[in-house]
């Protein structure tokens, strides 16, 4: 059997080609379409959560990270606020215009605790659940979040197994029933990607695009965990991120924070609320790149 086969749901295979494509709260994603999905990585504060949708909302966007429950190293570390903070950043992204928010969990009593707030709220805003690097082969979680379909999936990709084996966790999710999965590239752990936090392997885009339906994600801001920049002042997460956009990315999952250096999660890590602007500029530039590298390799076909 070709290792392709061992996707059968989500592998790409003559007769299974068609992009695996919904739409949620109004957002389409698919292997074609491009969005941004900035925010804090953890919530704090209502004013910064606040802050956060203003500037997502002024500068267009619909889609929003807003991390409330925190897998850490340490377990003296903050791990996030949970159920509690859940109806006030609900409410705010409502009042913001922010329909789609990538929230994490990490037990599969944070999807009812999620549930729950959204329908006590009145449905604000809708939720993506994030299946974090650390969660990647908990087969358990991956059932629970796979045989529910109100929510779509953002499962990453685990740190330290290989792409085969974390594209079979997709699979896991999509054989409980639920299909809305998105697929996020991150880093890997290795000192190998030394100054950056992990191995960028956002070269790895095209490989899950041809190997399988799912639309695909990148992280630049876990991949690299600075604010460092190259010599012409553009900061590695924007490089980064290009990179993976330029490559056909169709979304983009990104720490920013009204003041990172009071951020309580990944501090060193986030873009400010002024540089997103320019964010959104550079990520458009390499989308249009994408866009005629795409249009060019379409002229080769037909020739
Ligand atoms: C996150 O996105 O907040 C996160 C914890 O990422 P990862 O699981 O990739 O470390
Ligand atoms: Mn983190």
């Amino acid at each position: 059997m070709a290792k392709n086969d061992e996707f059968r749901i989500l592998g790409r295979r003559p007769g299974n080609e068609e992009s695996i494509r919904f739409t949620y709260r109004g957002v389409t994603f698919d292997q074609d379409s491009f969005h941004v999905a900035a925010g804090l990585n953890a919530v704090d504060t209502r004013e910064y959560v606040d802050r956060t949708f203003a500037a997502l909302q002024a500068a267009g966007q619909v889609v929003a990270r807003m991390g409330a429950y925190k897998p850490r190293t340490s377990p003296y570390s903050f791990q996030g606020y949970g159920r509690q903070c859940l109806p006030w950043v609900f409410e705010s992204a409502g009042r913001h215009g922010i329909r789609v928010i990538s929230m994490e969990v990490t037990h599969d009593e944070h999807v009812d605790e999620i549930r729950e707030a959204l329908r006590l709220t009145g449905e604000p805003a809708g939720v993506m659940l994030q299946i974090g690097t650390r969660n990647t082969q908990n087969f358990e979680l991956l059932k629970t979040v796979g045989g529910q379909r109100d929510f779509p999936i953002l499962l990453k990709r685990g740190f330290g197994i290989t792409l085969h084996e974390s594209l079979l966790a997709a699979e896991y999710v999509a054989s409980e029933g639920n299909r809305d999965i998105v697929f996020c590239l991150r880093g890997m752990k290795t000192n190998f990607g030394d100054p950056h936090r992990n191995l960028v392997d956002f070269g790895h885009v095209p490989v899950v695009r041809r190997l399988t339906r799912m639309p695909v994600c990148v992280d630049p801001s876990h991949s690299v965990g600075t604010h460092e920049a190259s010599p012409e002042g553009i900061p590695d997460v924007f490089h980064v991120a290009a990179q993976g956009v330029i490559a056909g990315a169709n979304l983009l999952l990104v720490d920013m924070h009204p003041e990172p250096r009071r951020a309580l999660v990944d501090a060193a890590q986030a873009i400010t609320l002024e540089e997103l602007p320019w964010f959104l500029e550079d990520m458009a530039i390499a989308r249009e790149a994408w866009l005629r590298r795409r249009e060019a390799a379409a002229g080769r076909a037909g020739a």
